[in-house]
């Protein structure tokens, strides 16, 4: 029923949520991806693939995560109640583990012989190495050389858990490339690899598949609240790059009205300046990676340069399903600026000693502004999207600490 809102399919047949999503892609391309989809919704379903799925999550990821009250924090804003969904505490330090977990057994439950990605700042990179080498199945990830001098422990760490690294020289050498570079290996021979894309997006079937995924963070908050306070919380937020931590855990509440559903992306250094990633908020429909989306563009169309101090969060495009969700009115999508970002990672990180990550760290600073104006008996959950471990340098350098 979570994949219905007023009775329409979330997707549709044709993988469109409203007049996002879709395969605008080639012929060829369109058959490689018509094929996962029919796969996926064979393999979805068998109790050997969710048992396998639940048994990692369980053992191995530490689901469900846990679903703390930020008691201190609640009482020095002085308003409504904050609730931490901490998917920061899965192995791997994110949400990001739940889709390569499935995604990884996909690729195995439909013989796949190699896993192909490209990755930006090394996070998807990581996820999806781990999910591959515990899984079984090689997994090569391909990555900028810009990206590659960036982010060092990322690389060492792919390179540890077995994966091959494929460094991007062409272009700016960074994520755009990477993608190019990626695809290009994965259509050599699309019957025996496959793609393993990152977040809510690309074409049909994956903001379907990594949305079904995720989801699993929706549906544990929805037990949880019950059991700690007996309703549903009055908020959910999350932060929005893609969209995949977002859609996960939203996605039990769609039909539920009465919980209100925030999208929280960067501002970067302001709305009104060119740095910044808000997508929903400024951009207009469009289409980017084979799907139709909110997009930020230029007149010609070309995808324009975009800015978060989360890495995880500078994206031109969105997920189709929150491009969808936006103009239903179901979610309401807000923005927290770099600077806010910066409050928020350093507040949460002393008064409940919890570092989070800055992309994390958007949910945080929308909490931060909005609960002082709630009732003291109004819950807000907050996503906690990922661990701060990978951005503490860089905070405490840019602080001066
Ligand atoms: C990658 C990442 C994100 C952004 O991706 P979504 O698909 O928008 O969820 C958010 N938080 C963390 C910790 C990430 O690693």
């Amino acid at each position: 029923m979570e994949h219905h809102i007023n009775g329409i399919a979330l997707p549709n047949e044709a993988g469109f949520f409203g007049e996002f999503g879709g395969q605008f892609i080639p012929p060829h391309l369109k058959e490689a991806m018509d094929e996962i989809n029919t796969a996926y919704e064979e393999i979805r379903h068998t109790a050997e693939f969710q048992n396998e799925l639940n048994d990692l999550f369980k053992n191995y990821v530490g689901r469900p995560s846990p679903l703390f009250y930020a008691k201190r924090l609640s009482e020095q804003l002085g308003g409504a109640q904050i609730y931490l969904k901490r998917e920061d505490l899965n192995h791997t330090g994110a949400h990001k583990i739940n889709h390569c977990l499935g995604e990884a057994l996909l690729a195995k439950y439909m013989g796949k012989s190699k896993v192909i990605a490209e990755t930006g700042a090394g996070q998807h990179g990581v996820a999806l190495a781990t999910a591959c080498a515990l899984v079984g199945i090689p997994c090569e990830i391909h990555m900028g050389q810009v990206d590659i001098e960036k982010e060092h422990p990322n690389v060492v760490k792919m390179k540890i858990l077995g994966a091959k690294l494929v460094s991007v020289t062409q272009g700016t050498a960074t994520l755009k490339d990477a993608v190019d570079s990626a695809f290009e290996e994965y259509l050599k021979d699309p019957k025996n690899y496959i793609y393993a894309i990152g977040s809510v997006v690309g074409p049909h079937p994956f903001p379907k598949m990594v949305r079904d995924f995720q989801s699993i963070i929706g549906n544990e908050i929805k037990t949880q609240a019950n059991e700690r306070f007996g309703q549903h919380p009055d908020y959910v937020v999350a932060c929005v790059g893609g969209g995949s931590n977002a859609i996960g855990a939203f996605t039990a509440f769609l039909n539920t009205p009465e919980v209100k559903l925030v999208g929280v992306e960067p501002a970067g250094h302001g709305l009104d300046t060119d740095k910044h990633s808000a997508t929903l908020t400024l951009g207009k429909p469009g289409q980017i990676h084979g799907m139709a989306c909110y997009v930020l563009e230029d007149e010609k169309g070309e995808p324009l340069p975009v800015h978060s101090i989360a890495s995880g969060l500078d994206y031109p495009g969105v997920g189709p399903q929150h491009s969808y969700l936006k103009e239903l009115g179901r979610v309401q999508y807000e923005t927290a600026t770099d600077q806010e970002c910066l409050d928020a990672f350093m507040t949460l990180s002393r008064v409940e000693e919890i570092v989070p990550a800055l992309e994390s760290s958007h949910a945080v600073a929308w909490a931060l502004r909005e609960a002082p104006k709630l009732d003291k008996n109004i819950k807000i959950v907050v996503n906690l999207s990922g661990r701060g471990d990978k951005d503490s340098d860089y905070v405490a350098e840019k602080i001066g600490l």
